[in-house]
Parts: C-alpha cells; structure tokens; sequence
C-alpha cells in the first residue's frame, strides 16, 4: 500500500473534535482565570535542555501573540506568543548567545514590530531555540517565549498588535479543518 493511502486511512478530522474543543477552551478559560493569581513553578528550556528558565509566581499579567515580521522570522512561525516575568521571579541557567534588535548599524526595518524600543533575544548557542528576551522599554520584567514552556496548561494571551502582517487564517484556526496525522512527520 502507498504511503499516501495510508497517510489518508490514518487522518481523523479535527472537525469531528470541535464542538468537543470549543467545549473544552470554555473550560480552561475559566480554569485560567481562576488560577492565574496562584504561585505556580513553570520551567522553560531550549530544545536541547543547556538552557532553562524558571519561573516562580503567579501567571504574569502579560501574555501576547505578535504577528509582526520580527516575531515571525524569529519564530519561523506566522506569529510568537511571550509572556513577561517579573525578573525577581525568574531563574535562568545555561548559557546563552545574544543579539540586538534593532540591529546597530544596520539599514532600518521599514516595517513596524515589537521591539521598537530595543530588545536582546537569546538562544541556545548549541540548538537554537530563543528562550528569552529583555526589552529596554522594560527592565523590571523578562520575556519569555511560552513556546520554550511547552506546557499546554500555559494561559493564552491577552493582548496582540501589528496586526497588519497577520495571516489571516491565524484567526480561525478551527476553520482550517485540518487533518490531524498520526504518528506521522510533518
Ligand atoms: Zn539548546
Ligand atoms: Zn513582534
């Protein structure tokens, strides 16, 4: 049998769980909100483990999905999600590399984004990932990607912007209907 027809017998409609999940995120938005004041241990880290992040505190306050082209590029994705600690809270391990955004020296963007005040992103030198983040604009806290948590539990965000370079399908993500494959690479 072909990969493709066995790709095909394996797919299960995500339209099949929806009303399940719709039901679901009522749920965990209410869970969010009433646990979003408790003092919570949270552990962040790079794909490869060297660098670690932990958070000890309530859910910070703010949490946000950016779509612009910063985020995008860094991401690799059509959007990054982040969320600010305040520093006190927050223990990081591991070694890191750092750079600059804006870039010294260089051509200025002529697109909008999150950074516009400066910000340092840094990743594990060994596998790449960004883990963290401080912005000029904000000493008291660090950002953290809560891609890096990898915890589903983790509360949505609240808060967006540069919503010009969004993809719009991001939006409806339950309108895609995608197939869900199993056990499969994609
Ligand atoms: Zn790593
Ligand atoms: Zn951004």
């Amino acid at each position: 049998m072909s990969d493709s027809k066995t790709d095909r017998r394996s797919f299960i409609k995500a339209s099949a769980g929806a009303a399940a999940a719709v039901a679901l995120a009522g749920n965990l938005n209410k869970s969010h909100a009433e646990d979003r004041s408790a003092v919570k241990t949270r552990k962040a880290s790079c794909n490869c483990g060297q660098l670690r992040v932990k958070c000890v505190g309530p859910d910070p306050e703010r949490i946000s999905l950016c779509p612009c082209k910063l985020c995008q590029r860094q991401s690799g994705s059509a959007f990054a999600i982040q969320a600010r600690f305040p520093r006190e809270q927050v223990k990081i391990e591991g070694k890191s590399t750092s750079w600059r955004f804006p870039i010294e020296g260089a051509e200025p963007v002529n697109f909008t984004h999150c950074a516009e005040a400066g910000a340092e992103f840094h990743f594990c030198p060994v596998c790449g990932s960004t883990v963290y983040y401080t912005s000029d604009a904000d000493d008291a806290r660090i950002g953290i990607k809560i891609g890096a948590f990898a915890d589903p539990t983790f509360p949505p965000p609240k808060i967006t912007g540069h919503i010009k370079y969004r993809h719009p399908w991001t939006m409806d993500l339950e309108g895609l209907s995608l197939d869900v494959v199993q056990g499969k690479q994609h």
